[in-house]
C-alpha cells in the first residue's frame, strides 16, 4: 500500500528505529512512547486491522506473537513483564491502519487501561 506509513517503513522509504526484523515481521520503537519501552511489531504484509486477518494469515499471526516473545528476551524485559496490545478500529483509538502490536515495558502498567 503506497499511502500506508508502516508499508513505507517496510519498503525502507522511512527509516524507524528498528529493534527486530525477520522475513515476515518488522519491529521498531514508537515515536511517541507511552512507557520507557514502547515497541511496535508489524507484519511486512499490509493488513489494515485485526478484523482483516484471514485464515491464510494464521501462521503470520503466530509469528507476530513469537516475535514479541523474542523481542522481550532480546531487550531484557521478559522477566520483569510487559504488555502487548492491538488496537482495532474507532473505539480502541487505532490511528494507523496497518495492524501492529504495541509492546509496553519498563514501568508498572495499570489495569484496566483507559
Ligand atoms: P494505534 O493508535 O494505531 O494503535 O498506534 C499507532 C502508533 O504509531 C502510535 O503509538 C504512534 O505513536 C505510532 N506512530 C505514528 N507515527 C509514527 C512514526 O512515524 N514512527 C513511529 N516510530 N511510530 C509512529
Ligand atoms: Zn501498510
Amino acid at each position: 500500500m503506497s499511502d500506508c506509513l508502516f508499508c513505507k517503513m517496510v519498503a525502507g522509504e522511512i527509516k524507524p528505529d528498528v529493534v527486530f526484523e525477520n522475513d515476515q515481521v518488522l519491529a521498531f520503537r514508537d515515536i511517541n512512547p507511552q512507557a520507557p519501552v514502547h515497541i511496535l511489531v508489524i507484519p511486512k504484509k499490509h493488513i489494515a486491522t485485526l478484523n482483516d486477518l484471514s485464515g491464510e494469515d494464521a501462521a503470520l499471526a503466530g509469528e507476530l506473537l513469537m516475535s514479541v516473545k523474542a523481542i522481550a528476551e532480546q531487550e531484557g524485559f521478559s522477566e520483569a513483564g510487559y504488555r502487548t496490545t492491538i488496537n482495532c478500529n474507532r473505539d480502541s483509538g487505532q490511528e494507523v491502519f496497518h495492524i501492529h502490536l504495541h509492546v509496553l515495558a519498563g514501568r508498572k502498567l495499570s489495569w484496566p487501561p483507559g
